[in-house]
């Protein structure tokens, strides 16, 4: 598609992009517009590494030092000289100390000796491959000398971990724009590094619509529904460990909407909103963003989640979601989650993985537009993973969204469907 200069640019004259249609806006089509507005943030700060879990790092990482920084072994055993090995019989050795974890041998291995080692134990002079202790047997040969003996022989250099084996000293071991996970920390930890370098993090403003909407501890009158949209959100924000702005539920009043609005962008990196974004509404949010932003309403060929708008709302990133509770989630999946991971400092954060199954009910599905049911993957009684879905699939039941572990994802080309077909799914477990 041809890349417009900017957002006003695209509002103005959306011709500018090739076959653009707000009306039926694929879902790739409208991933990849957003993609191109996206500045993250740039100013760090410095961490301790247990804090940085979940964080961008600003800079590369590199090894102060080999990581080991000594040969030791890999095993509990007995280190000697592999040219001690003898192929003719079993290879007999003197036993000349014990070298632990800490506590290293400080002589030297000769030929004809070993030193009992333990695992981690930095390797002694002399030795080069460890034996395990399960292949050794032991004998008292006089006073205080032992001897142990095996015939089966370790290859040369074996059970022994080497230095730089893991990371050698100056490797970048992480690059900026790293999302940090928990082997990362230790990894961090490995190297004697305390501190680390992040992006700050990523502050978003929520805020629900709809006069209908009462939020939780009051009662409920005919017509009202209680707002679960800023805890879903919220929930999901939380995950992405960014900085969350509640600023409640909105009734469609134009005045506090817009007050809302404005103050939601001077605050925050990214406004996101629920409810409003729909054709034929009372449509103040629409009004107001066209006062205020340069924001882009679409309808995108997808269920649930037709209506989404995104764009700016002065410097802050702006998402208009859809009011349905369901559609408020997929829509986070396949849209924000992918740009707040821009915005927090990943280069290139990737998609939720996406794999095939067995569907093991049929479905029942339009071509045109693609569809994100909600899933059970699950370990049939061949042990082997198929999916099902979760039951009725209105974008209102939420209760769907909980059962499920993964979205069955059906694109534009594919119709109905019959039980035993081969379908795309998208994990959730550990990332919702
Ligand atoms: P809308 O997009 O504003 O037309 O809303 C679509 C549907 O979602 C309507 O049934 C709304 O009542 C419902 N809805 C909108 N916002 C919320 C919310 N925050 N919590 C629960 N339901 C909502
Ligand atoms: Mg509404």
């Amino acid at each position: 598609m041809t890349q417009p200069a900017t957002l006003t640019q695209l509002i103005t004259n959306p011709s500018c992009m090739d076959d653009y249609d707000p009306n039926a806006m694929s879902v790739s089509k409208a991933r990849q517009f957003i993609q191109q507005f996206l500045n993250p943030v740039t100013e760090t700060e410095s961490l301790p590494v247990h804090a940085s879990l979940g964080r961008v790092i600003a800079a590369d990482i590199t090894s102060p030092s080999n990581v080991p920084n000594y040969d030791n072994s890999a095993m509990d055993g007995y280190a000697f000289n592999a040219q001690d090995i003898d192929t003719t019989k079993p290879t007999r050795l003197k036993l000349i100390g014990t070298a632990f974890a800490g506590k290293p041998f400080n002589g030297e291995v000769a030929h004809g000796e070993c030193v009992r080692i333990m695992t981690g134990a930095a390797m002694p002079k002399g030795a080069d491959t460890v034996v395990v202790q399960e292949k050794v047997s032991q004998e008292k040969v006089s006073g205080d000398e032992t001897c142990i003996s095996f015939s089966e022989a370790p290859k040369p250099r074996m059970n022994v971990r080497y230095t730089g084996e893991d990371l050698q000293q100056g490797q970048t071991v992480l690059a900026t724009g790293h999302l940090m996970r928990p082997a990362d920390l230790g990894l961090i930890a490995s190297l004697g590094i305390a501190s680390v370098k992040v992006y700050r993090r990523l502050r978003v403003a929520i805020f629900s619509t709809g006069d209908e909407l009462v939020s939780v501890g009051n009662p409920l009158e005919t017509g009202q529904v209680y707002d679960s949209n800023r805890y879903t959100l919220y929930g999901m924000l939380t995950r992405l460990g960014v900085e969350i702005i509640d600023l409640g539920a909105i009734a469609d009043d134009p005045a506090l909407l817009e007050s809302t609005l404005l103050s939601a962008a001077d605050k925050a990196d990214v406004v996101i909103t629920s409810g409003g974004v729909s054709v034929g509404e009372a449509d103040y949010m629409k009004r107001l963003l066209a006062k205020h932003g340069q924001v882009m309403f679409w309808k995108i060929a997808m269920k649930p989640g037709r209506p989404l708008a995104y764009g700016k709302v002065g410097n802050a990133h702006y998402f208009g979601l859809p009011g349905n509770p369901v559609a408020v989630m997929v829509t986070f999946y396949q849209f924000v989650r992918e740009a707040m991971l821009r915005l927090m400092g990943q280069p290139h954060p990737a998609t939720l993985p996406m794999f095939k199954v067995e569907c093991t009910q049929s479905i029942k599905k339009l071509t045109g537009r693609t569809e994100f049911q909600r899933g059970i993957l699950f370990s049939d009684t061949d042990g082997i993973w198929r999916v099902k879905p979760t039951g009725a699939q209105g974008s209102a039941l939420l209760s769907s969204m909980s059962l499920a572990n993964c979205f069955i994802v059906l694109d534009e080309t594919i119709g109905n469907l019959e039980a035993g077909a081969l379908v795309q799914v998208q994990v959730l477990d550990g990332i919702v």
